[in-house]
């Protein structure tokens, strides 16, 4: 190689729609778009920033946060490594970048993704950041911006990671109250977690031309199908088509449609407010917020005490991860119609989403515990292939996401509680599903379950997978049966990214923190409900009649508060979430 190699790559760039040799500073100038074929290349955080907004207007926000590293996750490198390079290679701290700034003379609050960065992967201080953006935008009164660029949750922080949809979406859903305008803009790619959530639940959801969003990657549906995708598929103009976008902008024109929408969002001189806006106060110190749990005066701790062990006499052995991801799948066990049957009465199923769709995956309805009405809501799988292939393997569709939303609102309105049983391997990846809008039908879940005025207990029963299990686990009380998992992606997903094959799976599910123990230990669920001494399947009755005992400890609590207060508490149970506490409460084991 000659010493001039360097340089000469520096000054030239080889489109890659096209493969044109482009000279760079040319490339630079049109906004990093190909001139010869218009492909839209990928932009740094910062050279975004500087594209969008009015020049001079841009203030950053804190984007320091302590190191974490919340699950210990090692994988063929330890994750302190991968975090290292990444911020290193791309000078950021994370794989978000926030601001404050005008466009076009409005003020905003931007919170821009970076895919260079582990792959824009939301973890737990992506989360923090992005949800301390809304904050500001909320004490300021102003509109909020995000610009995604992702290819999910970030699995090295397993469950915590998926946490951060429910921690951001419902600060979207305190702006959404607030009468702000969210919008959010796809860019290139925006998948999983982040497409689940904050990039389609804003108001308004933009795709910049080219930009493929989806639930699933191509690379899982093509796997799961068998099929050749169809032409464009999950780009923006077939999202456009499908109307899971409202508009498609080119790079050059965002900054004037940006600025367009916030005028016309923006209150006149007239309806302005005259009452000045909330003052805003700094987050506290970190430390300081550590050292008092409960900020919060009104905070009245209403509900049961903090993660408590099992309390059964039976301790249970310690069971490796790859075993209990096999229990938790076994056909025998108990699925949410067994359980309806044996620890509610009076079951009344209802169903569709009255938007064109049944869907078998999910089943939901009207019943009684302990002569109390509920809403029960559960996946559906079944224990004979003839059922799980009617039953679609409990992998909901967009019509099933929506039907368990019509009867969550509805139960809001009849003042029923909620009661979910989670038991999916994930949300369905088909080609249909997700052009029926499977992300945008997951992300309405989850933010409505943030402020559901009304009491939500979810149980996982068998295997809680990702984005799809979050759809029905958003709640005041998670309990979680001792042989049952909850995961960020299936062990199998894992180790066919981060180790060289997929026979790693036993290993990521160890790496992944995915059982009861590990999972309560970090605070994502609250309560391990003891199965007999064997597993769930071997006596489905005692399964049952534990089930119930717990259900009922822990609903009866909840009937008592306010649902204002409800909410609040809900609140500040996914709040929690960031790279805070329980980052901090699972470092310290
Ligand atoms: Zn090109």
């Amino acid at each position: 190689m000659t010493a001039t190699a360097p340089r000469e790559e520096q000054l030239w760039s080889r489109c890659a729609g096209c493969a044109t040799l482009l000279y760079r500073k040319r490339l630079r100038r049109n906004l990093d778009v190909c001139p010869e074929c218009g492909e839209h290349a990928r932009l740094a955080a910062p050279e975004r920033l500087r594209q969008l907004v009015d020049p001079g207007s841009l203030r950053p926000l804190p984007d320091q946060l302590p190191e974490a590293d919340p699950i210990d996750f090692v994988d063929v490198l330890p994750y302190p490594h991968r975090l290292s390079a990444a911020r290193a290679s791309t000078g950021l701290t994370e794989a978000v970048v926030c601001a404050t700034a005008t466009i076009g003379g409005h003020p905003a609050v931007l919170a821009v993704m970076d895919f260079r960065f582990l792959g824009g992967s939301l973890g737990c201080a992506v989360g923090e950041l992005i949800t301390r953006a809304a904050e500001r935008a909320l004490d300021d009164r102003i509109p909020l911006i995000l610009i995604t660029a992702s290819g999910g949750a970030r699995m090295q922080e397993g469950a915590l990671s998926l946490m951060q949809m429910a921690t951001v979406s419902q600060a979207i859903a305190a702006l959404r109250e607030a009468g702000l305008l969210t919008v959010s803009v796809l860019t290139d790619p925006t998948y999983g977690g982040v497409a689940a959530s904050f990039a389609t639940n804003t108001d308004l959801v933009l795709a910049e031309s080219g930009a493929r969003m989806g639930f699933a990657g191509p690379r899982v549906i093509r796997q799961v199908t068998g099929r050749a995708l169809p032409e464009g598929f999950q780009t923006a103009d077939v999202l456009l088509r499908h109307g899971q976008v409202d508009m498609v902008v080119q790079r050059r024109s965002l900054r004037g449609r940006l600025g367009a929408l916030l005028a016309a969002t923006s209150p006149t001189r007239a309806d302005r407010p005259t009452r000045p806006p909330v003052p805003r106060q700094e987050p506290a110190p970190l430390r300081e917020r550590l050292a008092d749990p409960d900020p919060d005066p009104d905070a009245a701790p209403a509900l049961p005490a903090d993660p408590t062990p099992p309390t059964t006499a039976e301790t249970p052995a310690v069971r490796d991860a790859w075993d209990t991801v096999r229990m938790a799948r076994h056909p025998g066990r108990p699925t949410t119609l067994d359980y309806l049957d044996s620890v509610f009465d009076g079951f009344v199923q209802l169903h569709g989403d009255r938007l064109g769709g049944d869907c078998p995956a999910i089943v939901g309805g009207v019943a009684r515990l302990a002569d109390r009405h509920v809403m029960v809501i559960g996946h559906q799988k079944g224990h004979t292939t003839a059922e799980l292939v009617a039953r679609n393997f409990g992998m909901a569709s967009p019509a099933g996401h929506r039907k368990a939303l019509r009867l969550m609102r509805l139960a809001a309105r009849l003042g029923l509680p909620v009661v979910t049983l989670v038991d999916t391997p994930g949300a369905d990846p088909g080609v249909s599903a997700e052009e029926q809008g499977q992300a945008a039908a997951i992300a309405e879940n989850i933010l409505t379950l943030t402020v559901l005025p009304t009491p939500v207990l979810a149980v996982i029963t068998g295997e809680g997978g990702s984005g799809g299990a979050l759809a029905l686990a958003v709640a005041d009380r998670v309990l979680m049966l001792e042989n049952a998992v909850y995961s960020v992606i299936s062990p199998e997903g894992c180790a066919a990214i981060l180790w060289p094959d997929r026979s790693a799976a036993p290993q990521a599910a160890r790496a992944l923190r995915l059982t009861a123990p590990d999972l309560c230990r970090i605070g994502v669920v609250d309560e391990i409900v003891p199965e007999p001494s064997t597993a769930a399947h071997d006596d489905p009755a005692e399964t049952a009649h534990r089930l119930r005992a717990a259900l009922l400890t822990n609903l009866l609590p909840l009937l008592d508060v306010p649902p204002a207060m409800l909410v609040r508490l809900r609140r500040q149970r996914f709040r929690r979430f960031g790279s805070t506490r329980a980052g901090v409460r699972a470092g310290a084991r």
